[in-house]
């Protein structure tokens, strides 16, 4: 019984006829007849190949999106001690572009409970918009700014 059954699921599969299909690897391309509906790749080490590429992909998608964010944190930072320095607390717009700030790239979003404006934190430092237009914007620092909202909580 159960060699029959065997045999006859053999025939089965092997009667099967796929097809051809190209092979997913972009840079393969190749014309291959599949044995199976879900094959993509001509064969296994191209399967392996393409999934470490995109693995490659991602890693260096990843990688660029720490170094623009470490990079808008020093620009915050600067502008912070800055503003500090000569007791100003708006910067214009012009001054984010000449550093090549990215206003894309932020770790997380808040909102100011006073102004209820939205905050993009670049790790330790955020950036709020003062004017309705986009043009000025002041900083924060992390620990000052989850300080005062911990005395407007107690309130
Ligand atoms: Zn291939």
């Amino acid at each position: 019984m159960e060699k029959t059954y065997s045999e006859n699921r053999k025939r089965r599969v092997s009667k099967r006829r796929y097809p051809p299909k190209e092979c997913k690897k972009p840079d393969c391309k190749e014309s291959f007849i599949p044995h199976d509906s879900r094959q993509e790749y001509c064969c296994e080490q191209h399967r392996i190949d393409y999934n470490n590429d995109l693995r490659k992909e991602r890693h260096k998608e990843l990688n660029e999106f720490n170094s623009k964010l470490l990079n808008n944190e020093a620009i915050l930072k600067k502008m912070y001690l800055a503003t500090q320095r000569v007791k100003r607390t708006t910067i214009n717009i012009s001054l984010f572009e000449y550093e090549g700030f990215d206003f894309y790239c932020c770790s997380k979003q808040d909102v100011n409970v006073e102004t209820k404006q939205s905050i993009y934190w670049c790790l330790n430092f955020g950036i709020e918009g003062k004017d309705s237009q986009g043009q000025t914007f002041i900083i924060h620092k992390k620990d000052n700014y989850e300080f005062t909202n911990k005395n407007v909580d107690n309130k």
